[in-house]
């Protein structure tokens, strides 16, 4: 059963979700999906208005009288910094409580090329330099986000391991960070921010069971189950990328053979389209050109890759039995007939995989990797209970 303190914190952050999720709620709406009292409410609603982290609003009905309040997150309460790492570059931002990316910087930095200590220093530079160039108080941030292509000890923010960047194994990153600039850091996986990037931004609801597949550089999965992003003990949860789909396959660098993202991701169809044809492509744009134009070997790389995602999305029904799944592809997204075929195959695998049991959905191409960042900071700041705005709450 939960102490006195851990109701207090879990109510201020389900308040905190509800005001995010349906701006323009009122009290009493907030009382009932909350559930709990009118004063507990009112205690709450009050200090965030007081804080700055909300904003009140009313407006008058039809018939001139007075309609309850109404309320909002603050999107100017405070910024944040982000960063979002990738194999082969990473992205730091400086973003409001909206999510709306008011500064950017991009820099070519490769994951396997630096040794984790000079990678840091760099991106350490990066973020001061973005700070000071736009002239940012530092005590306007609330912290950082980093999103990393591989699991993370979420707690205490240090990187598990990277496919394909063997230094960064149980390398600290948030300790380095934060002795470097002084402000709250979470390092999480990329796939589990992105999908409270998702919830963030309304595009999945909060009481349902979801899984996000990404396919992109590398292909993850994350599941999230009323509100919260399933980690699993090693935040291996939805490393679907590394699940064996041919077992006579090519070695991953994971140190399997024949994973998913080898022959599914953007760089594993890449991969096998040069294997394939001889050729010398580096560019997914330029395969998915060359499959529309007629390319037959193109064309069977993206119909092989659709046979081992309908798998894949199979077992996954299976495992976490979600009400929907939403799929992140860019090569899906602009091959709507593969997904089409992807969607029939599925649904008629078997008894299990029936259209009525799952709800599938792609959605619509964005920056996944940016937006996952700017999640990873502001959704640990509001609705985390490791956030010194959470833990000062009452003080
Ligand atoms: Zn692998």
């Amino acid at each position: 059963m939960a102490n006195a303190l851990e109701t207090r914190t879990n109510n201020i952050i389900n308040v905190l979700q509800n005001i995010q999720h349906h701006p323009g709620i009122s009290k009493p709406q907030l009382c009932k999906r909350c559930d709990i009292t009118a004063s507990t409410v009112q205690n709450i609603v009050e200090k965030l208005v007081d804080k700055g982290a909300v904003l009140s609003f009313g407006q008058m009905d039809s018939t001139g009288g007075r309609r309850a309040r109404q309320y909002k997150i603050n999107q100017e309460f405070k910024l944040a910094v982000s960063v979002s790492i990738r194999l082969n570059c990473a992205d730091i931002a400086i973003v409001n409580m909206g999510l709306e990316i008011l500064h950017h910087t991009h820099m070519e930095i490769r994951l396997d090329s630096a040794g984790p200590e000079s990678y840091t220093a760099l991106l350490v530079e990066g973020i001061r330099k973005l700070i000071a160039d736009n002239e940012i108080q530092i005590d306007r941030i609330s912290g950082v986000g980093v999103t990393v292509p591989g699991p993370t000890y979420f707690e205490s923010g240090t990187i598990r391991e990277i496919a394909g960047a063997p230094l960064w194994q149980d390398f600290p990153l948030g300790a380095r960070l934060f002795s470097a600039l002084n402000l709250p850091v979470w390092v999480d996986k990329d796939a589990f921010a992105g999908l409270q990037y998702l919830a963030f931004t309304n595009q999945i609801t909060l009481d349902k069971t979801t899984v996000y597949i990404t396919i992109l550089e590398g292909i993850s999965a994350a599941v999230m189950m009323k509100g919260e992003v399933f980690r699993g003990s090693n935040s291996l949860a939805g490393e679907i990328g590394h699940i064996t789909v041919r077992r006579d396959g090519s070695r991953c660098h994971c140190g399997n053979t024949g994973c998913l993202e080898l022959y599914c991701s953007d760089l594993g169809i890449i991969s096998q389209y040069n294997m394939q044809s001889e050729g010398k492509s580096q560019n997914i744009d330029e395969i998915i050109r060359l499959a529309e134009g007629g390319d037959e070997t193109a064309q069977q790389v993206f119909v092989q890759a659709v046979r081992y995602l309908v798998d894949t999305t199979c077992n996954v029904i299976m495992n976490y039995d979600p009400n929907e799944i939403v799929i992140f592809c860019r090569w899906l997204h602009r091959q709507q007939t593969l997904y089409f075929s992807l969607m029939d195959s599925l649904y008629s695998k078997s008894i299990f995989t029936q259209r009525h049991a799952v709800n599938l959905r792609l959605l619509e191409p964005q920056n996944i990797y940016l937006m996952s960042a700017a999640a990873a900071a502001c959704w640990q700041f509001l609705f985390s209970r490791s956030s010194p705005f959470i833990i000062g709450f009452d003080n």
